[in-house]
């Protein structure tokens, strides 16, 4: 049994006014990724996957309930504020016919391409992800969690890629880079992209039909550690803002996770038209700051394998503590780690964060 956890917002709405609007009532609210310390999510959802691609049949919501109840009890062990559900970054590959891995304690991973070539793009059939397996488990974790917390916990439903990150699974990472850069590809670039705009719109229309408090994307492919702002701004940038203006269209706020040091596009990835940017510890955070503190929540960006996973405790609070005084004078601050969680991080760690964050 799941007890329910007072929001610190004290409800949703107040959340969602105070914070995305920023007038400064609420300093803070800690949104924890999908594998919060807790070794079972990893393993439960892995499992869960493998039995569900095998069994022809639609899963029900026994087969769904043990990866719902693993974020339930990450809210309540650590008394979060709110929480992102994540499965893994290969589930809208997998549904658009990338071939997919599902290791024993570890997320899924796309393995291969499914375009041999970019100009094969045409002879895909339209997407359907809702056929999917594993969207259908994703999107019904969000509904029960939504359906069980109500408006006392902030509940994100991550959509797992944007269309840019999608394509480069989709096209294969041995591919992609070198086909964007060729000119007379370009065309066959934004077929693909258009293809992998509907996928993600799918799964954002699905996610937003839950109940979801805020919808989100990661777009990692496209940031500066893989490709140069010259192509984010051609391939990346106009799909991200699509997919912010579509969730606004659905009538939820929207955010968008990229890895790595984002410090060539982040003037960039303020104009997405995104409500929260979520941003990895290599992102120098007085800037972010200074770029994002009249219009975007910035999530993030504890490091999340030397602090949060390696350090002690007494680490993880100090370095929260420092995120909170940076954004201390902007209600536009939401503590996470800068990314994946590790499921081996010790719960004394996750306890830190929290604590940094109800004391101050
Ligand atoms: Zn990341």
């Amino acid at each position: 049994m799941v007890r329910i956890i007072q929001c610190r917002a004290g409800s949703i709405e107040r959340f969602q006014r105070k914070v995305l609007s920023s007038d400064n009532g609420v300093r803070l609210v800690d949104i924890l990724s999908q594998s919060t310390g807790c070794r079972c999510v990893g393993r439960a959802l892995t499992s869960l996957g493998r039995r569900l691609l095998s069994d022809r049949t639609v899963p029900n919501v026994r087969k769904r309930a043990p990866w719902t109840a693993t974020s339930a009890l990450s809210i309540e062990k650590y008394s979060l504020d709110g929480v992102m559900v994540d499965v893994d970054t290969a589930t809208l590959a997998g549904a658009l016919g990338v071939p997919v891995e599902f290791p024993a304690d570890e997320p899924a991973v796309a393995r291969g391409a499914r375009l041999a070539s970019l100009a094969d793009v045409d002879a895909l059939p339209p997407p359907d992800i809702a056929r999917y397996p594993v969207v259908q488990v994703w999107v019904e974790a969000v509904r029960l969690l939504c359906a069980h917390f109500g408006n006392e916990v902030f509940i994100r439903g991550n959509c797992d890629q944007c269309p840019f990150a999608l394509a480069a699974l989709v096209r294969g990472m041995e591919g992609w880079p070198t086909d964007i850069m060729d000119p007379e590809l370009e065309p066959f670039a934004h077929h693909l992209l258009d293809y992998c705009t509907e996928a993600t719109s799918q799964f954002l229309r699905l996610m937003s039909a839950t109940g979801a408090h805020m919808l989100s994307n990661g777009d990692s492919a496209a940031g500066p550690s893989v490709v140069s702002p010259r192509i984010y701004r051609r391939f990346a940038l106009p799909y991200e803002q699509r997919m912010a203006a579509l969730s606004h269209s659905l009538g939820v706020p929207y955010a968008l996770h990229v890895c790595g040091n984002t410090k060539a596009i982040l003037a960039d990835l303020v104009t997405t038209g995104a409500d929260a940017l979520e941003l990895d510890y290599k992102t120098d955070v007085r800037l972010a700051h200074d770029l994002m503190k009249d219009s975007t929540v910035f999530i993030g960006n504890l490091d999340p394998s030397a602090v949060v996973a390696l350090g002690t405790p007494a680490l993880v609070e100090a370095k929260s503590r420092e995120l909170i005084a940076v954004f201390g004078d902007t209600g536009r601050f939401i503590l996470n780690a800068g990314c994946a969680i590790p499921a081996t991080a010790p719960e004394a760690n996750i306890r830190a964060m929290v604590h940094a964050a109800r004391s101050w």
